[in-house]
């Protein structure tokens, strides 16, 4: 069983009429309520608001693979929360991070870039598919349309992804590594960038189908139980 916690910071669906009835419940449940009927994944959701904004020690530690949306309230995510999630991905807990979740402080510290990209609302996006053997791509046309999206472009400041399994492509003539997965210690990372706030995206099938495999993906059945200093932990006697 993979145990997925979805997180959002659920604030532009309680403000914003538009992004209210598109999910009315906000896109952690939207992600949540696609991915509940598999029998292998059980899904739990968290929010900002929440103590601890739902990402407890205990929750981490039940949990094999985190989805993270944010957008408006980067900074009011604690940095102990952030070190807390930082250091169950290097322990081997996969983390998917969705469009604007690209300036989380969580994504900027496992970059280790400014992780910044160029924007522009009001576009269509047509994503393709560069890597089509990839597990994350099973199953989902080389192609998909997406009417509406917000273009983001390059450069995207990121580190070279391990694998770039997506490019978007934007009316502007723009072009974006929409796609990408990276590995951090024992963690496994896909960055995925559809999902602006004000369209349906969560709700299109195609991209249902892209999550779930990377849910699939990310999972790791192999995970430290701490990170430990090797130099204090080694036996005294390494050096008679
Ligand atoms: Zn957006």
């Amino acid at each position: 069983m993979i145990h997925v916690t979805v997180w959002n910071e659920f604030r532009h669906e309680k403000q914003d009429e538009t992004v209210h009835k598109i999910y009315p419940n906000g896109i952690h449940q939207a992600i949540a309520d696609f991915l509940n009927p598999y029998n292998d994944i059980s899904v739990s959701t968290a929010t900002l608001n929440e103590p601890e904004h739902g990402l407890t020690e205990d929750v981490l530690n039940h949990t094999d693979v985190l989805i993270w949306w944010g957008h408006a309230a980067h900074g009011e995510v604690d940095d102990a929360v952030v070190e807390r999630v930082h250091d169950h991905v290097l322990r081997g807990m996969g983390l998917i991070v969705l469009h604007s979740g690209h300036f989380s402080k969580i994504f900027k510290k496992l970059m280790g870039t400014s992780c910044s990209l160029r924007w522009r609302e009001g576009d269509r996006e047509r994503l393709w598919c560069v890597n089509p053997a990839h597990p994350i791509a099973a199953g989902v046309p080389n192609s998909i349309d997406l009417p509406q999206e917000e273009m983001y472009g390059e450069f995207f400041d990121i580190p070279a992804p391990d694998e770039v399994i997506y490019l978007g492509w934007f009316r502007g003539g723009e072009a974006f590594r929409s796609g990408c997965t990276f590995h951090r210690g024992y963690g496994k990372i896909f960055y995925f960038q559809p999902g602006h706030e004000e369209y349906p995206i969560y709700h299109d099938s195609r991209i249902q189908t892209i999550i779930t495999n990377a849910v699939r993906w990310a999972y790791s059945p192999v995970k430290l139980a701490e990170i430990t200093c090797p130099h204090v932990s080694a036996p005294e006697d390494t050096m008679k």
